[in-house]
């Protein structure tokens, strides 16, 4: 498979360069050349696989002549071995049409273990074969910090780096990134905000002397391995629940249009889905568009569920290329102008069609909380403020006879405060946490100082 760039500029790549390389050089983000197809007879062959081997086989012509089966079988393997269920991703039933998806029994208890889980070992394994080394640096303003560091922890040829701003970040985040005690592990607190944190980052990359000093990379969520991960539960879910003899619907709490999009590129695999739904708190830039084509940048306000408090939802350009029948200019002309004018417009033909392929769908903080009341009450499960949008979605919009899948993208143990506003209680952490309060912590508090932060990663990097 070959890779090319959203915007049309950029050479073609294989898999393991698009690894690498996450943006295009030409400021697009990477797909693939065409989608891959499966048939249902295919898939039925299928259903009585395990969560890896089915990863295998679906991720498979993604990384064909780049990773040959077998190695790729064992990075695959390797990866999901760090699951705290059997099946990797379960699916609960909370209604009579209704199904919870649960994608957070990774290390780090949100869904973004799926993929960079896998990611770690991919980095390894190409870097081996290449003889080469990165230094990964990031900013996180909780969330994505520690899933970044479970991925890299322990892993060869890589070391990273992530800085948080001090004292701005929840215990349990904050715990999560500084009790690893891992030697390629490097947790910056930052004296300043979140906003300070993601401009030391964006600068380091700027500094191209720096840049190449250390073979600066990232493993942030337009990197094309990340959607590709994600598909795979799509078909897991569909899977035991009929497919692909029966349609599923599917929702989605938003944040990048990652993970929804990994659905789409599902669908446009063969996977026979009806809807595909996506969910959006007070941030509400994609509900606006799917429900009156204005898709109008508005400042941030916090919110109950902060990964998906967007203001553009960098994901979705991979979208918005198939809108525009794949066409590089036309869709670079799109985000240029977007960027320019805070205002998205995809023509009349293009938001018919963005309807027929997606349903929007927001849900303030206070009906967040009215809803993780009642699912409660209704059902007994304790649910984290953003996959409640997705299920209250399933509930409200779902479709008579059709299974609706609601995507559980993090264990409410990771947002103690909002449950316990909504139900009175805090959720107790998984056994694999549970001494998360007693182990010691180590991080390196930095000012926010650029030539300060180089210097520290300089040092502390393990190959110089
Ligand atoms: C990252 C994240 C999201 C948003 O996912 P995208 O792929 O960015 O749309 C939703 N919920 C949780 C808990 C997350 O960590």
């Amino acid at each position: 498979m070959q890779y090319i760039s959203t915007r049309g500029e950029a050479p073609k790549l294989s898999f393991d360069d698009v690894l690498l390389a996450g943006l295009a050089n030409d400021g697009g983000l990477y797909v693939p050349e065409s989608w891959p197809k499966v048939d249902a007879e295919t898939m039925r062959s299928w259903r009585g696989l395990s969560y890896p081997e089915l990863a295998v086989e679906v991720m498979l012509p993604f990384v064909e002549k780049s990773i040959p089966r077998e190695d790729f079988a064992t990075l695959v393997q390797r990866a999901y071995a760090t699951f705290q269920h059997s099946a990797v991703t379960p699916v609960k039933q909370l209604d009579t049409n209704v199904y919870l998806l649960e994608l957070f029994h990774g290390p780090t208890l949100a869904f973004k273990d799926c993929a960079l889980q896998l990611l770690g070992h991919l980095f390894d394994y190409v870097l081996e074969r290449r003889n080469e080394r990165v230094t990964i640096v990031g900013a996180t303003s909780g969330d994505t910090g520690s899933a970044a560091i479970e991925a890299i922890k322990g892993r060869k040829r890589a070391d990273i780096f992530i800085l948080f701003p001090e004292g701005r970040v929840s215990p349990v985040q904050q715990r999560q990134m500084t009790t690893v005690n891992a030697e390629n592990v490097h947790a910056l607190a930052v004296e300043g905000t979140f906003d300070d944190c993601q401009d030391l980052v964006k600068a380091m990359f700027a500094d191209a002397d720096f840049r190449g000093e250390v073979s600066l990379s990232a493993v942030n969520s337009i990197n094309w391995a990340r959607i590709m991960a994600q598909i795979v539960y799509y078909f897991w879910a569909s899977l035991r629940l009929g497919g692909p003899d029966r349609e599923v619907d599917f929702c989605v709490p938003t944040g990048n249009f990652g993970n929804v999009f990994a659905g789409y590129a599902a669908k446009q695999m063969g996977l026979p889905m009806g809807r595909l739904m996506v969910g959006s708190n007070r941030n509400d830039i994609l509900t606006r568009f799917f429900e009156s084509d204005d898709m109008s940048i508005q400042g941030v306000e916090p919110s109950l569920s902060p990964s998906m408090d967007i203001q553009i939802s960098s994901n979705f350009e991979r979208y918005l290329f198939d809108l525009l029948d794949r066409s590089g200019s036309a869709t670079a002309k799109t985000m240029i102008d977007f960027r320019a004018s805070g205002r998205m417009s995809v023509g009349q033909g293009g938001w018919d069609q963005a309807k027929k392929d997606f349903h929007a769908f927001s849900l303030d903080d206070d009906k967040c909380l009215d809803a993780m009341r009642k699912w409660f009450d209704q059902t007994g499960e304790v649910l984290d403020p953003h996959t409640v949008i997705g299920v209250e979605h399933a509930a409200q919009f779902g479709r008579d006879g059709v299974p609706t899948v609601a995507l559980a993208t993090a264990h409410p143990a990771k947002f103690p405060a909002a449950v316990e506003q909504a139900l009175n209680h805090t959720p107790d952490l998984p056994t694999h946490l549970s001494d998360l309060y007693d182990r010691s912590e180590s991080f390196t508090s930095l000012p926010n100082q650029l030539k300060e932060v180089q210097q520290h990663v300089r040092n502390h990097r393990r190959y110089t």
